[in-house]
């Protein structure tokens, strides 16, 4: 086991991934030093976190509330203040400092797309939590990973459990693209899914759903956006095509089951009919605290599975019907180039007016059925190019949602 102190940067530290990160660390002090740290308007929650944690650097995306950060942390310490910085460059940078060797990219949204690509960029251990910047960007990002000799180690519980089935000196080669599923031996991988927390609500009663009701996950606790997607399963649908990347899987290759307990995580079907999964109980500290020690382990402080206080584990198959989002992730998929970045963008539109009660829950996966019917698909070949299509994406879906208000 090494005891070399890793020097950590998390994007989205105020978040409920950056929250339990820091746990985490607190649980092995000796072994992590944080040195930079980011929010995007969260002061007083930065401001707490700075006290306790002294980094180099912190960082807000709003300039003004790092103006008042600043002054206030000046106050509190003096000369020995911690250096404050603003925007999407100082998030960048931060993500790429040489002193930093692990960079835990727990941004929401297509926000975190730059600093996450920033940290790839610049050969850090790169722990992702935010599926969407994978999403969006795809075979780019892996090739930022590869061209740049990062390492990429999945956060997302489903996908850090499929890490753990797979052959332990291949992993690597896996997420650079250096070997496939079939050279492994490996026929499909099996991404799990709670169903949410409307698996079972009758379909007509669907579009009378509040953000309450949808951000009440029976398993998880998570941010607001997450937990919107977990209830719609574009969750799940997003983890599919993270999964394409990640593991350099072909569509055929990736089946989704619903499992409402979330104790096993995910699962890899080799062909010889054995089948390894992950269990655990349903905390985030367990894969980020694999992430941090990755090929080490360390304590996360969460309890091993009590297999006797276990009622049952139950499976069944996923239903494109009652969850469409889950077909337009495939189908996403299907069409390739900028099709993946067209459905986060107009899901970030939706979930986000759903969050702010101007549209109803079903109105989600219309609005972004109907901006994907209106897209292009251009090639997905420069972060320009996906930069526009996702802002194209957001104005027609903006559209759209004036229609359902
Ligand atoms: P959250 O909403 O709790 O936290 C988001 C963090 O991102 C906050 O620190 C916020 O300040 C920061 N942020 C938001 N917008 C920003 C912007 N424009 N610029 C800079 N920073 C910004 O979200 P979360 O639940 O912690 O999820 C974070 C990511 O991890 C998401 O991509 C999510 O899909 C993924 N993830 C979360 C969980 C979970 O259990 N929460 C599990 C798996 C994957
Ligand atoms: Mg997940």
């Amino acid at each position: 086991m090494s005891l070399q102190t890793q020097n950590i940067c998390i994007l989205g530290a105020t978040g409920s991934i950056g929250v339990n990160t820091l746990s985490v660390i607190d649980s092995n002090s000796d072994q992590y030093k944080v040195v930079a740290l980011t929010a995007n308007t969260n002061r007083q929650k930065l401001y707490q976190q700075c006290l306790k944690y002294r980094p180099a650097y912190a960082v807000m995306n709003d300039h003004q509330q790092a103006a008042l950060l600043e002054k206030d942390l000046k106050k509190e310490l003096g000369g020995h203040s911690i250096e404050v910085l603003s925007g999407q460059q100082g998030l960048e940078f931060v993500a790429s400092l040489s002193s930093v060797d692990a960079v835990m990219c727990a941004i929401v949204g297509a926000a975190g797309l730059l600093p996450t690509l920033a940290a790839a960029k610049a050969g850090k251990k790169v722990l992702l939590a935010n599926k969407e910047a994978l999403v969006m960007s795809g075979a780019l990002f892996m090739e930022e990973i590869r061209n740049n000799n990062a390492s990429l180690i999945p956060i997302d519980s489903e996908h850090n459990a499929i890490f753990q089935c797979l052959p332990a000196t291949h992993s690597d080669s896996l997420i650079r693209g250096t070997c496939s599923l079939s050279e492994l031996g490996i026929e499909k991988i099996l991404l799990t899914g709670s169903g949410g927390p409307f698996r079972t609500t009758a379909v007509e009663k669907l579009s009378e759903m509040t953000p309450q009701q949808a951000c009440a996950h029976p398993n998880w606790t998570m941010g607001r956006k997450i937990s919107v997607d977990s209830a719609t399963m574009m969750n799940k649908g997003l983890e599919y095509i993270e999964a394409r990347w990640l593991f350099s899987a072909a569509p055929e290759e990736i089946e989704i089951i619903i499992h409402p307990q979330s104790v096993v995580h995910s699962m890899v079907h080799y062909k010889d009919g054995s089948v390894l999964a992950q269990l655990g109980l349903p905390d985030m500290r367990t894969p980020i605290a694999h992430g941090l020690a990755y090929p080490d382990r360390i304590s996360s402080e969460v309890k091993g599975v009590d297999f006797t206080e276990l009622a049952q584990l139950t499976f069944e198959a996923s239903d494109e019907q009652r969850f469409p989002s889950l077909r337009l992730a495939r189908e996403a998929l299907e069409a390739g180039g900028c099709a993946a970045t067209v459905l986060n963008a107009a899901n970030e539109v939706a979930v986000d007016s759903f969050l702010n009660e101007q549209i109803k829950f079903t109105d989600i996966v219309s609005i972004i059925e109907d901006t994907m019917a209106k897209m292009d698909i251009t090639p997905a070949d420069s972060i320009t190019s996906i930069i526009d299509v996702d802002g194209w994406a957001r104005r027609q879906a903006e559209q759209f949602v004036k229609r359902h208000q």
